[in-house]
C-alpha cells in the first residue's frame, strides 16, 4: 500500500488526488483519480480502477466537493480504458440526476469496443483480423482470449466533446486536447490560466513507463505518428505541471515530452533494423525486436505479453511507411509485408 492510498491530497491549489492500487495486477500499479475544485461545482478528471477496489476512493472526493459547497458537476475521462473510467458510472449516478461524463469524441470506437472483440462483432472476426497480419490461427486465438469483452462504459449523460472544446467549472476554464495515440480518442486538458495539464495516460513520469501505443481493429490506421503530433502540439504550449493517470505530477513538462519523443525515436530503431529488401510480416517482424527490455523474445511471450507486442509492432511498422523508411506490399494471399523503401 503506498502512503496516502485512498486519502485525497491537495496536489495544487484546488485539485486533489486520490491514487487508488489496481490490486488484481501482478505487478504494483495505481491510477489517479483527480478533483477539481470550481467556486460552486466541481470535476472529477478521471476516475480510477474499479475491480477490486472499494469506492472509498473516489467517494472521499465527492465528499469532499460536497464539504467545500461545491459538488461534483460533471467528469471528464482522459480515455475510456477502464482503469481510468472505473467509478465513472457509480460517481455519475450517487447524486439525484445522473452527471454527464465527457470524453473525447474520437473515443466512441474505444467504447464500443470494450463490450466486443476489439471492435468486432465477433470471436472468429478477431482472429481473422489477426490472422490477416500472417500470425498462425493459434497464436491469433490467444490474443482475441486475453482481450474478452469487457464490462462496458455506459453513462446515462455522454458528452462527446470537439478539439479545444471548453469545460467551464465556475471560473476555472478547462481546454479538451486531443493527444491521440493511446487510444484514438485520447485527450488531456489543459487550464491555460494556471498551466495544469492532466495528460491521463498520454505522458507518465519517469519510473511509471511510457505509454502504450498499438494498433487494434478499432484504432486510427497510424496511432504513433498521432501519438508524435500530439505531443509536439503540447511542445507549444505554456504547460507548468503535468497531473498524470499514473504517479506523481511531474515540473520538469518539456523533459518528459522530450523523453517521450526519444522513446518513439528508440522503438523506431529495431524495426528500421529489421527492415530489408526481403518483405516481412508484421508476425516476422515482431519476432526480430527484443521485448520485456531484452529479456524475451516474441516467441517467449505469454498472454497479454503477445496483445501487445504484435498491436506495438504494427504501430512502429506503419510509422515507418509515413516516414518512408518502409514499403507495404500485400503477398499473394493478401497478408500485408514490408520491406526496406
Ligand atoms: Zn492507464
Amino acid at each position: 500500500m503506498c502512503e496516502n492510498e485512498g486519502e485525497p491530497v491537495e496536489v495544487l491549489p484546488g485539485i486533489w488526488r486520490v491514487e487508488a492500487e489496481m490490486v488484481s495486477r501482478p505487478y504494483r500499479i495505481t491510477t489517479n483519480a483527480y478533483l477539481l475544485m470550481g467556486d460552486d461545482d466541481a470535476l472529477a478528471v478521471d476516475t480510477a480502477w474499479w475491480n477490486d477496489v472499494p469506492t472509498r476512493h473516489v467517494d472521499a472526493l465527492a465528499a469532499l466537493a460536497e464539504a467545500a459547497s461545491a459538488p461534483l458537476g460533471g467528469i471528464f475521462l482522459t480515455h475510456a480504458h477502464r482503469d481510468h473510467s472505473g467509478f465513472a458510472e457509480h460517481l455519475s449516478e450517487r447524486g439525484g440526476d445522473p452527471l454527464p461524463v465527457s470524453l473525447h469524441r474520437d473515443e466512441q470506437p474505444t467504447v464500443a469496443a470494450m463490450s466486443n472483440y476489439q471492435g468486432l462483432p465477433h470471436r472468429q472476426a478477431a482472429i481473422d483480423w489477426y490472422c490477416g497480419f500472417g500470425f498462425p490461427a493459434h497464436t491469433a486465438a490467444m490474443i482475441v482470449d486475453t482481450k474478452q469483452p469487457d464490462h462496458p462504459l455506459v453513462a446515462r449523460v455522454m458528452r462527446w466533446c470537439e478539439d479545444d472544446a471548453v469545460l467551464e467549472v465556475g471560473r476555472r476554464r478547462l481546454r479538451v486536447l486531443p493527444t491521440p495515440g493511446h487510444t484514438p480518442g485520447h485527450a488531456a486538458l489543459f487550464e491555460e490560466a494556471t498551466g495544469v495539464l492532466f495528460s491521463g495516460d498520454a505522458m507518465l513520469p519517469r519510473g511509471n513507463g511510457n505509454p502504450h501505443v498499438t494498433v487494434r481493429p478499432f484504432t486510427a490506421h497510424d496511432p504513433l505518428t498521432d501519438y508524435v503530433e500530439g505531443l509536439r502540439r503540447l511542445r507549444d504550449l505554456d504547460i507548468r505541471v503535468c497531473l498524470p493517470g499514473h504517479g506523481p505530477l511531474v515540473e520538469d513538462v518539456d523533459g518528459l515530452i522530450r523523453s517521450h519523443l526519444d522513446y518513439v525515436d528508440t522503438k523506431m530503431t529495431p524495426v528500421r533494423a529489421a527492415l530489408g529488401d526481403r518483405p516481412l510480416t508484421v508476425y516476422e517482424i515482431a519476432g526480430t525486436i527484443p521485448w520485456r527490455g531484452g529479456r524475451k523474445s516474441f516467441a517467449d511471450l505469454v498472454n497479454d505479453e503477445w496483445f501487445l507486442a504484435f498491436g506495438d509492432t504494427l504501430a512502429r511498422v506503419r510509422r515507418a511507411v509515413s516516414l518512408g523508411w518502409a514499403v507495404e506490399e500485400p503477398r499473394g494471399d493478401g497478408v500485408p509485408t514490408f520491406r526496406a523503401a
